[in-house]
């Protein structure tokens, strides 16, 4: 891989541009079906099929839509190459995000083992990535942290396979589940009726931390 790589997403997360060194990397990586011809125009998750994966870039792109560029590495093996590429998640008007990746490393290596071990690991076997259901956050360190530090501090997308999310729910979410529930107690006490149209939870708005 010797040139960058550049593509872009609109609102939408629609694939709507890339550059020549984008099919160069596909014809080289056997992978004539992701060809610019192919791709444009399709939703980015659609080309992921790792659910771990697009969870990941779900959050670096609302990081970014949100004014934050990020830069991290991350693992892209091939048969026969083992590789660390790092990319760029750039913002641009109107919801646009700008990927950039280039190579780091690029190690030749025995095909078969890498590849069959990765298949072969069983999904229990694999490492869990705990993520709390409510505001996306990753436990990390012993914390609870937001995309980048998360990508950072497990060095969550040089994982080969990528780690198996679990749901939970981080400190802060239940602390604000705590005291919903405890109003609701408080609101029986009074023995005021609960108004049956109203649901417990305020979902759609999770806590920010
Ligand atoms: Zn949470």
């Amino acid at each position: 891989m010797n040139a960058e790589i550049i593509y872009h997403i609109n609102a939408a997360d629609t694939l709507i541009s890339a550059n020549d060194a984008w099919d160069d990397f596909a014809i080289a990586n056997d992978a004539a079906q992701v060809k610019r011809e192919h791709v444009l125009g399709k939703v980015l998750w659609q080309l992921l099929s790792d659910p771990t994966t697009s969870l990941v870039y779900h959050q670096v792109c609302t990081v970014a839509r949100g004014g934050v560029p990020l830069r991290f590495v991350f693992r892209c093996d091939s048969p026969g190459v083992r590789r660390l590429l790092e990319m760029d998640v750039l913002p641009h008007p109107a919801g646009q995000i700008e990927f950039r990746t280039r190579a780091i490393s690029e190690t030749p290596c025995d095909p078969t083992p890498l590849l069959a071990a990765a298949a072969a690991a069983p999904r229990e076997a694999r490492e869990l990535l705990r993520v709390c259901s409510w505001c996306n956050n990753f436990f990390a360190g012993g914390h609870w942290v937001g995309v980048s530090e998360a990508i950072l501090k497990l060095g969550l997308m040089t994982h080969s396979p990528m780690p198996m999310i679990t749901h939970g729910v981080c400190e802060s979410c239940k602390e604000s589940l705590k005291q919903a529930v405890d109003e609701m107690k408080q609101m029986k006490r009074k023995n005021t009726p609960e108004p049956a149209d109203q649901p417990l939870f305020k979902l759609g708005a999770p806590p920010s931390n």
